[in-house]
């Protein structure tokens, strides 16, 4: 399973070029040099792969479970067979540490593909009885041609996680990786064709959002759209997907609050909020980047968060001991740093952190910085209010829960918080009035599939994960019989 220098589409079974026969080049952001080149996809394109993915549903619909589930534990299987090549493609990719990419993004992208498989064979539909006159049943159905969209900051995982529920259930599928972090997507059309998946059940596109991503969510024949994105994205994929009535999925950006009191467990406290706070460069929807502290612990915590940030080894993605590699591009890099500037505009103390990272020999193009931490910014700041996606968090003091939760639910967004406590009642109690859809208590961004993903407010339309997925990806049609 090697990478090519010359990324192909997946269409109809086949890779092959764009039509336009364009390419977009494809950056390794640690050396901030391109590294390989992907087609630059358009409408098309897209026709093309619509026409073979509505040809694929008749087969690929009507293949018993049991087929479909052997075909998608295949893939699963040559995922993880082929672990390194995938973990390195992702970290050449997206600057991740080859750490990261070993033990969260790969597993976590066979498993995907596994647990949706899996979860056909066990599926049941619902019956409602009308006493003494007649049975309702419910078919679960799918839709047909739909389409998946993802990000670039865990490319594979956030990729298997849609596609996969929309193949199990039945479904063909357009799907489009970020053109930031095309790879290891590349590399899973290759697993799909060796696996034996039939042409057309699975097209994989490359492509910029404004030419590929736009053809998928405006086509009239793709009748669902997952979308994993920024809130930006969302909004005008909304507008341009309503005159077809798509069916639609977004999974946004978050600015999750995390909830510190003072009589939590301070160890394990610290451990998880500096994961929350820096895996993957801060590059994560779940990131906690406002972190609210009761006022007894402000100090102890601050000194301490200070002490382990900047105990933190910036560097080398492949190196094993590095804990944070490079952020994804050039550009993004620049965004991040001008919210240092606004915070410091907006009243803000830097206390570490902060600044771009000149790296030594092959390095030296890269996009690195050090991780920042910003205090005494108002809670309606801007840089409060906006979610960065980097290394930065801010954190705040507080006096009662009224006041914290008064805080944390001061934004647009509402995709996740966690809260820090021995106290379980008070726990629920904030858990219960904190508007996000995912939270965590005592602990931070511990997953399990089966439970509904996915955020309020403007952080999201819809549910993914389990039951909720396998509901997306299908049509419910009632069925009454009289007696
Ligand atoms: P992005 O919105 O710029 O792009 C995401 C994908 O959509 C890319 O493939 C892009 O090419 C495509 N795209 C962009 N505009 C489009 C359009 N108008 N029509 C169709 N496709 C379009 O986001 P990003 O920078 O790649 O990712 C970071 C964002 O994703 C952050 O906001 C982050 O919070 C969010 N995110 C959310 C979750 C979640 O589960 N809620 C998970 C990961 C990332």
């Amino acid at each position: 399973m090697t990478p090519d220098k010359y990324i192909k589409n997946y269409i109809n079974g086949a890779l092959i070029p764009s039509d336009s026969g364009e390419y977009l080049e494809n950056i390794n952001p640690a050396l901030g040099t391109v590294y390989s080149y992907l087609p630059d996809s358009g409408p098309a394109d897209i026709n093309i792969a619509v026409e073979a993915a509505e040809r694929a549903f008749l087969i690929w619909s009507k293949m018993g479970i049991d087929k479909r589930f052997r075909i998608l534990s295949r893939i699963a299987d040559i995922i993880e067979q082929n672990s390194d090549a995938f973990a390195q493609a992702e970290t050449i990719d997206t600057g991740k540490p080859i750490s990261m990419a070993k033990t969260v993004d790969i597993p976590r992208s066979h498993q995907n593909i596994r647990f949706f498989a899996t979860s056909i064979l066990h599926h049941s539909s619902e019956t409602h009885n009308v006493e003494n006159e007649a049975i309702n049943y419910t078919l679960r159905q799918p839709l047909g041609v739909v389409g998946c969209i993802a990000p670039w900051n865990l490319p594979l995982d956030l990729f298997t996680w849609k596609i996969a529920p929309a193949l199990a259930t039945g479904n063909c599928v357009i799907a489009k990786p970020s053109e930031l972090s095309p790879m290891t997507a590349y590399l899973l059309s290759k697993a799909c064709i060796e696996a034996g998946l039939p042409e057309g059940v699975l097209n994989i596109i490359h492509g910029t959002g404004s030419s590929a991503g736009k053809a998928i969510v405006a086509h009239p024949k793709i009748t669902a759209l997952s979308f994993t994105g920024s809130i930006k994205s969302g909004k005008e994929i909304a507008q341009l997907a309503a005159p077809t009535l798509k069916k639609l999925s977004l999974e946004l950006g978050g600015k999750n609050p995390n909830i510190i009191f003072a009589d939590c467990d301070f160890d394990q406290m610290m451990i998880q909020t500096l994961r929350s706070s820096y895996s993957n460069n801060g590059q994560l929807c779940l990131s906690g980047s406002r972190i609210f502290i009761e006022r007894p612990i402000y100090d102890k915590f601050k000194d301490e968060l200070i002490k382990r940030t900047q105990f933190l080894k910036i560097g080398d993605p492949f190196a094993p001991i590095t804990d944070l590699g490079a952020l994804i591009s050039k550009a993004h890099m620049e965004k991040v740093l001008s919210y240092i500037a606004l915070a410091e505009m907006e009243g803000g103390r830097i206390l570490c952190g902060g600044e771009p990272i000149k790296m030594k020999g092959e390095l030296e193009g890269g996009y690195f910085m050090r991780p920042a931490i910003v205090e005494g910014l108002k809670h309606d700041s801007r840089t409060n209010q906006e979610e960065i996606f980097g290394p930065l968090v801010t954190i705040t003091p507080f006096d009662t829960e009224e006041e914290v939760l008064f805080y944390a639910n001061s934004t647009e967004h509402g995709l996740s918080a966690s809260i820090w406590t021995k106290d379980i009642s008070k726990a629920n109690r904030i858990a219960n009035q904190i508007e996000a859809g995912m939270i965590w208590i005592n602990a931070w961004n511990l997953q399990d599939r089966r439970t509904p993903y996915g955020g309020l407010k403007s952080s999201g339309i819809g549910r993914g994960g389990g039951v909720e997925a396998l509901r997306f990806f299908t049509e419910a049609k009632n069925i009454c019989v009289k007696y």
